[in-house]
């Protein structure tokens, strides 16, 4: 089965039934990451439409000034939420420095949660790699899904020593650094994601809507770089993402779904 680990569904606005057919005829398992409470609660809605979507709770790094003191509030649905994310640090993309101390304070309080339920968390690490790093050790979360990491090689292979899986999406098709980092994941932490459906068009700055197959391009892409097959990729990231919720207390039903003869 291939496996999505990092999608934003609720933005497909009027390309959501396309999509969501195209997750159960192509068999895409799909996290789907929230960016706010607005997003997570159409999240939950999506969610009860097809098997393969998993929604999680999250508040994303652009997000995190709206939020910061309102945290208590956020309570009842990160405990809830099966899994944590998106969350995480961007001290590249968002310029505005006043928000860095908020983000800063709304990602600890999702890991420490994360920590406490035992939940895997989804991670946006833009130039705060190590100061994560720090927060997932002190937390002792010890499943974490990196998500498109771009930041620097010896704080990447301090990750891949504390156990964290990564996710290789689009940039992969165009970007010689993200080739090296797909080829530097060892087997055991390969995952795959598109964060669609804006990242293609972020990427290429055009309008395109990706839709959810573009994760067997990801796949071949990443199948070419570590001399491997698409067939043979997705099945490590299948297995990849098995073994992580292996003995999550919170998706014992996921799992058999994805173990399931015909997945
Ligand atoms: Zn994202």
């Amino acid at each position: 089965m291939l496996i999505d680990a990092h999608v934003h569904l609720d933005k497909y606005a009027d390309l959501l039934d396309q999509a969501l057919r195209e997750i159960d005829t192509q068999r895409i398992f799909t996290v789907a990451t929230a960016m706010d409470l607005p997003s997570y609660l159409e999240l939950q809605e999506i969610g009860k439409r097809s098997d393969l979507v998993l929604p999680t709770f999250g508040i994303h790094p652009r997000r995190a000034a709206e939020y910061a003191n309102r945290l208590p509030e956020l309570g009842r649905y990160i405990d809830m939420s099966p899994a944590i994310g998106e969350i995480g640090l961007d001290f590249h993309w968002v310029k505005d420095t006043a928000t860095y101390p908020a983000q800063r304070k709304v990602l600890e309080y999702f890991i420490a949660a994360a920590g406490e339920q035992n939940k895997f968390v989804n991670l946006h690490t833009k130039a705060g790699e190590k100061e994560i790093l720090d927060l997932l050790v002190e937390y002792n979360v010890r499943r974490a899904i990196i998500h498109w990491y771009s930041g620097p090689m010896d704080v990447l292979a301090a990750m891949i020593d504390f156990g964290c899986y990564f996710t290789i999406g689009v940039e992969v098709l165009y970007s010689d650094y993200i080739k090296e980092i797909a080829k530097t994941i060892p087997d055991h932490l390969l995952l795959t994601e598109t964060d669609n459906p804006g990242a293609l068009r972020w990427l290429k700055k055009n309008d395109e809507i990706a839709m959810p197959v573009t994760i067997k391009s990801v796949v071949k892409a990443v199948a070419e770089l570590r001399q491997s097959t698409p067939e043979r990729t997705e099945n490590l990231v299948c297995a990849n993402f098995s073994r992580m919720i292996k003995d999550d207390p919170w998706l014992s039903e996921i799992r058999n779904r994805l173990l399931a003869p015909n997945s």
